[in-house]
């Protein structure tokens, strides 16, 4: 079983020089010069990898990635950006990827970035999303800048990492005060993510570097180093190292003409992936059968964000965690208390098994993410009185999944088509047709499904295995006593604080049930869950005399996989599969050549079940990653659980049996 990624996670422990200059107490080192941090990071980093140039060379389009070890104080990251800004042409764009073990507290990092009065734009927006860093991977947005910071060891990221690094920064504490990072393991990893003829620079000119490195395949010289300090190192990758994954979880080689996508389905995965698609210049087509976006299964007036996390750092925990960080991040651009409140999550500890589970999990877990309160805390956090305590997660509350859908898909690159369900695909020439009948509605090389259930109704995908669980909520009028509910509570169902004068009561799963509409019985149902939530709660509705016939609600159907991932990636030729793979059939173990049989531009994002408000904006970021060759926001084992090929490999595999 795999280990919880965030076992012995600590922040930095800084102290201040006299200059107000941040010091590491656990390396007893400098995170930059005291002369000049910014002239040091241009003379370390931003010089030997020439990235004014490539920056302006960059064709419209196109992107560098540049991989660092050691975020710090995120001033590498913040010069890079700034010299982005100043250089690439407006059709360029930037991927930073950064590992670091160590992130400092929101309030300390804010503290070494107002050193930087020159940077003081980008700083602002990357403290305003320095929330929710946790053990993982982290993904930020910044317009034409993406962020991958990748929290823990070094030696333990970069193994799970996918991607194709363009310059290397080597930081990260001088090597006799740090050994446990200058590792030959970490060389073999910089040499593998590189992509041919990456560039790297470091500010140490230690033998062993400069022997590890050229061990590892790059050429490297010394260069004069700045100031007081003698020489840096400048290297470049001479042979390229190759780590093909297997075919079926291979990047797609098709290259689409233009850069435009049809997404159909506007709920969150639908308008995540128009977002992603169009931060990074694609011009994007959103098809929606409804008069709005949100009408099914994102629609429902709050959403909670509400954590599924295990001990033992399963996919979807770790998928789980990735994905809250970047909803929280987003979240920001919401109207705080109309739309989102970060009002924290309260789970109780209701059995015996969710007692266990609970403490295991605070074995895990930072206590910034998750922490084990009593009953009086809890019921000081809740407002109300309740039967035990349990896990609180300060960073979750809950938002209001429309809200989020109509911010993602603000930006002049995606166009919302209000349309009749397209009934049928087809691909002609370069392009996929979208038709209901003999009408075309729209065209484009690319088209993604993230319609839910529906994304299997085309005959392409109908062999996708997803299914429908109707959930029904009920809205219950706030009442003044109810309004003293502070925080999200959640046990078999959850209970949030009032929006515009109701609280959000759910959700029942019914896997028989196909109707739409709202049933008193299911309103009885939630009600009797509210109860063992909190009686006192239950008594502050007043829901005992309560006339459900009275109350208001909303069915929506969640739509989740036989694994419960979700479902994001390239979709491939099932037939076509199956002959190409036939021999997984006698020995699995088996990695035939045979490219996989794609279907060239056809992409899903799907199955994101109720946990979307979590899963799916970080869903867009994957898709995006996908399709423009980009370092993948998780580790490549999730990106490969939610591949669609699994199930397909899955039924060859299994006729063994
Ligand atoms: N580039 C940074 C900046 O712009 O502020 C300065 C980096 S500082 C000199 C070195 C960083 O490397 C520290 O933040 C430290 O926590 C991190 N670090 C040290 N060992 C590490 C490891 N094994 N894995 C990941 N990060 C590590």
């Amino acid at each position: 079983m795999p280990a919880p990624i965030s076992t012995g996670f600590q922040h930095a422990e800084l102290d201040w020089d006299e200059n107000g200059q941040p010091q590491s107490r656990q390396y007893n080192d400098v995170y930059f010069s005291r002369g000049s941090g910014i002239a040091e990071t241009t003379h370390v980093f931003l010089q030997p990898n020439r990235l004014a140039e490539r920056f302006a060379a960059l064709h419209a389009g196109e992107r560098l990635v540049i991989g660092e070890t050691g975020f710090g104080t995120g001033l590498s990251f913040l010069c890079t950006w700034a010299l982005f800004e100043r250089t690439a042409p407006d059709t360029g764009f930037l991927h930073f990827v950064s590992v670091e073990k160590h992130p400092l507290t929101r309030d300390d990092l804010n503290r070494a970035l107002a050193l930087w009065p020159e940077l003081q734009d980008q700083a602002r927006q990357l403290l305003d999303q320095y929330v929710a860093i946790n053990p993982g991977f982290q993904q930020f947005r910044f317009g034409r800048v993406t962020l991958t910071l990748l929290v823990g060891d070094a030696l333990d990221r970069l193994k799970e990492l996918d991607a194709r690094i363009d310059a290397w920064f080597l930081d990260g504490f001088a090597p006799p005060k740090n050994p446990d990072m200058w590792q030959p393991e970490l060389f073999g990893q910089l040499a593998r993510l590189s992509a041919p003829g990456a560039t790297l620079a470091t500010f140490s000119s230690a033998g062993s570097v400069r022997r590890a490195l050229k061990e590892a395949g790059f050429e490297v010289k010394r260069i004069p180093g700045l100031g007081h300090k003698w020489e840096n190192l400048q290297g470049q990758l001479a042979a390229s190292a190759d780590s093909s994954p297997s075919p079926w979880f291979a990047r797609p080689s098709h290259k689409p003409a233009q850069r435009k996508a049809l997404v159909i389905g506007a709920g969150l995965a639908g308008c995540a992936s128009a977002a992603s698609l169009a931060a990074r210049g694609w011009q994007v087509a959103l098809l929606e059968r409804h008069d709005d976006v949100a009408q099914e299964g994102s629609g429902n007036p709050q959403g909670v964000l509400y954590l599924k996390l295990s001990a033992h750092g399963t996919a979807l925990a770790q998928l789980v965690g990735s994905g809250f960080g970047y909803t929280r991040r987003l979240l920001h651009n919401l109207q705080h208390g109309q739309d989102w409140d970060a009002c924290g999550v309260l789970q109780l500890a209701f059995d015996d098994k969710e007692i266990v589970r609970q403490a295991a999990l605070c074995d895990a877990f930072p206590p910034s993410l998750l922490r084990a309160v009593p009953r009086e805390e809890a019921e000081r956090l809740a407002g109300v009185t309740l039967e035990q305590g349990g896990l609180f997660y300060p960073d979750a509350g809950w938002a209001h999944p429309p809200a989020l859908c109509r911010w993602l898909i603000k930006h002049p690159a995606i166009e919302l088509f209000g349309h009749r369900q397209p009934l049928e695909l087809r691909r002609t020439g370069e392009q996929w047709q979208a038709l209901a009948g003999d009408e075309l509605l729209a065209e484009a090389p690319v088209v993604i499904l993230a319609g839910a259930a529906d994304a299997a109704q085309f005959s392409q995908s109908a062999w996708l295995p997803l299914k429908r669980i109707r959930g029904q909520i009920s809205a219950l009028p706030a009442t003044e006593a109810s309004s003293a509910l502070r925080t999200v509570l959640c046990a078999k169902g959850y209970v949030a604080p009032p929006r515009e004068g109701q609280h959000t009561l759910g959700a029942s799963f019914n896997f028989a049930e196909t109707d739409p509409a709202p049933s008193a019985a299911e309103h009885r149902s939630n009600l009797d869950m509210l109860k063992e939530i909190s009686g006192d709660l239950h008594q502050r509705f007043e829901a005992d005399t309560c006339d459900v016939g009275q109350l208001h609600g909303r069915v929506a159907f969640r739509c989740t996989s036989p694994d419960y991932l979700p479902i994001i990636g390239a979709l491939a030729d099932p037939e076509r599969f199956a002959e190409a793979y036939a021999v997984l059939a006698k020995d699995a173990r088996q990695i035939p050549d045979e490219p996989c049989p794609w279907l060239d531009g056809l992409y899903v994002n799907t199955a994101h079940g109720s946990r979307g408000l979590i899963t799916a904006p970080l869903s867009g970021e994957l898709l995006a990653a996908w399709l423009n060759d980009e370092p993948l926001p998780v580790p490549r084992a999730i990106a490969e659980a939610c591949h669609p090929n699994r199930f397909l490999l899955r039924k060859l595999i299994r006729r063994t049996d």
